[in-house]
């Protein structure tokens, strides 16, 4: 199986989002080799996840969770409301590193709650250095030069540092960092990366179906 993940980050209105959906039931053809999976704004995981419920091999997911279960915490995005609206989660992304400080420690706390509330932790790492929490069966490799730069990391590279980590079998490792439709299919050929994690390209709604294409 193949994994196409659409990290919208904090982009798109609800109008735009409006949008995004209208064109994507347009365009897209399920393939069942192809597993697609959209990360929009919290505000709008609701929403696309039932515009989008009867589009088969998709789903919808958080760009985070928190490491509280609940309680008083406002503005939190915890594991306990997601439960049920979304099936997989993005912990770890270098700008919640970044810019929120999260810990590794934090990382793992994250991890913990998806498990406990059915949700598949999409755990990123920006390189070999980084710990992967117990739990975690889907890693995505983001080399912080390669993210939203338009300079993607070449596959033969990626390949090196899928080797380095040394991931159990059973692990899904998919590859992010300036993924388009044109770069798409280097990755594929390597027979070792199972999709990608895309932050731009998946903005358009086209351009993501057409890199889903590329991995059929
Ligand atoms: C990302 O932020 O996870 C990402 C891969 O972004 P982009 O595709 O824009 O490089």
């Amino acid at each position: 199986m193949k994994y196409i993940l659409g990290n919208w980050k904090a982009n798109k209105n609800f109008i735009e989002v409006k949008q995004w959906i209208y064109t994507f039931q347009r365009e897209y053809r399920a393939n069942k080799n192809v597993v697609l999976g959209i990360f929009p704004p919290t505000p709008f995981i609701s929403y696309v996840q039932g515009k989008l419920k009867d589009c088969k091999n998709v789903f919808v997911g958080s760009q985070t969770v928190s490491s509280f279960e609940k309680g008083s915490y406002t503005g939190e995005v915890t594991a306990t409301s997601l439960d049920g609206v979304a099936e997989y989660s993005i912990i770890g992304h270098s700008e919640r590193r970044r810019v929120f400080a999260e810990t590794d420690e934090q990382l793992s706390e994250k991890v913990m709650q998806a498990l406990a509330h059915n949700i598949v932790p999409v755990y990123c790492v920006r390189d070999e250095k980084d710990p992967i929490p117990n739990g975690v069966k889907f890693v995505a490799y983001e080399p912080i030069i390669a993210i939203g730069t338009g300079q993607n990391e070449p596959a033969a590279q990626t390949l090196m540092m899928k080797r380095k980590m040394k991931l159990p079998h059973d692990v899904v490792f998919i590859y992010g960092g300036s993924v388009n439709e044109k770069n798409a299919s280097e990755y594929f050929s390597t027979g070792e990366i199972d999709g990608f994690l895309i932050g731009k390209a998946s903005l358009d709604p086209k351009q993501f179906i057409l890199i889903a294409e590329t991995a059929k």
